[in-house]
């Protein structure tokens, strides 16, 4: 077994045994019904795949969607998009309205709801809703390798039917003339790309190309140029996590972006695509247990950007 596998097992049964495990999101019945004793976890590394917990359960990615409707909006606008959304870190929780007020509707960052709104109506101009779903689902299905990963309609229509705040975010943003197309329209296409459901393993395939310059380690096809890459990657230190960003940098030392399914993409620049899952949540919305993971798992392997111990 190697390294990576045995800290992998390791941190898994630890997780599986903890008392501590957060709160399940629980502003929507679908998410609420996750079960807190869950834990994933998929690392692929220089030697493959190692994968332990429930690496195969598919849970609804949401916000860690924003990694990926980022690169397409960049790989759409280019550099115009930064016109549309700021690059700081906002300070603020996920779905925070304050700042807008001040910044004339842009949005602090692509990784808070209102960023990624803006993001999600650059990919939609010149689409149908539809087509531009089509086009986010097909680039996750490329570039995990699997045709299989879905949206769950579920999810998606509840989002719609409670997602006020994001209503008002929209609106708002679209009041600055932020939006380009109808709020309706644009939300749709959001709530949808949050409803994606996808497994540990199946995120861990799709975040190689953070992991590799752009590349796909295996095809060497270029998703991003290198410099996109270390871009992205540079927006999820700072920004991936909210307000508890700060803290993540602190402790994991690794980009990472959190969706409020439990789920966490995160990336050791050229040793590794990691992905954790586990529901319960911490006060800033993200991964309680993955965090902590993350924490031992970056340690155990030296892969902090900022140095091994
Ligand atoms: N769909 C969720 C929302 O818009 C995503 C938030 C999150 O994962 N942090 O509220």
């Amino acid at each position: 077994m190697t390294a990576l596998n045995a800290a992998v097992r390791e941190i898994a049964d630890e997780m599986a045994s903890r008392p501590d495990r957060g709160e399940v999101a629980d502003y929507i019945p679908e998410l609420a019904r996750a079960d807190p004793g869950a834990f994933g976890i998929a690392v692929i590394g220089p030697e493959g795949i190692a994968a332990a917990g429930d690496a195969d359960a598919p849970f609804s990615i949401q916000s860690v969607s924003k990694v990926f409707t980022l690169t397409l909006a960049l790989g759409l606008a280019g550099d115009r998009l930064w016109n549309r959304v700021g690059r700081e870190p906002s300070g603020n929780p996920f779905n925070s309205i304050v700042q807008l007020e001040r910044e004339r509707g842009v949005p602090r960052n692509p990784f808070i709801n209102a960023g990624a709104i803006a993001v999600t109506d650059v990919i939609l101009s010149g689409h149908q809703p539809r087509e531009a779903l089509g086009e986010i689902l097909r680039f996750l299905q490329f570039i995990a390798e699997d045709e299989t990963i879905y949206i769950d309609d579920a999810v998606a229509k509840s989002e719609r039917r409670t997602g006020f705040r994001n209503a008002a975010l929209a609106n708002y943003m679209k009041s600055f003339g932020v939006l380009e197309n109808p709020v309706d329209f644009t939300l749709g296409v959001y709530f949808h790309h949050c409803a994606i459901a996808m497994s540990c393993r199946q995120l861990a395939m799709a975040g190689r190309y953070l992991a590799h310059s752009g590349r796909n380690p295996t095809t060497g096809f270029n998703v991003v140029s290198p410099e996109r890459a270390r871009r992205i990657n540079a927006l999820m230190l700072t920004c991936g996590h909210y307000d508890g960003s700060g803290e993540f940098a602190y402790r994991v030392g690794l980009p990472g972006k959190s969706g409020v399914g439990g789920g966490i993409l995160a990336i050791a620049p050229g040793k590794a695509s990691i992905a954790v899952w586990s529901p319960g949540l911490d006060a800033n919305g993200n991964s309680h247990l993955g965090r902590i993971a993350l924490e031992m798992l970056a340690k155990r392997m030296g892969w902090s950007i900022f140095g091994a111990d």
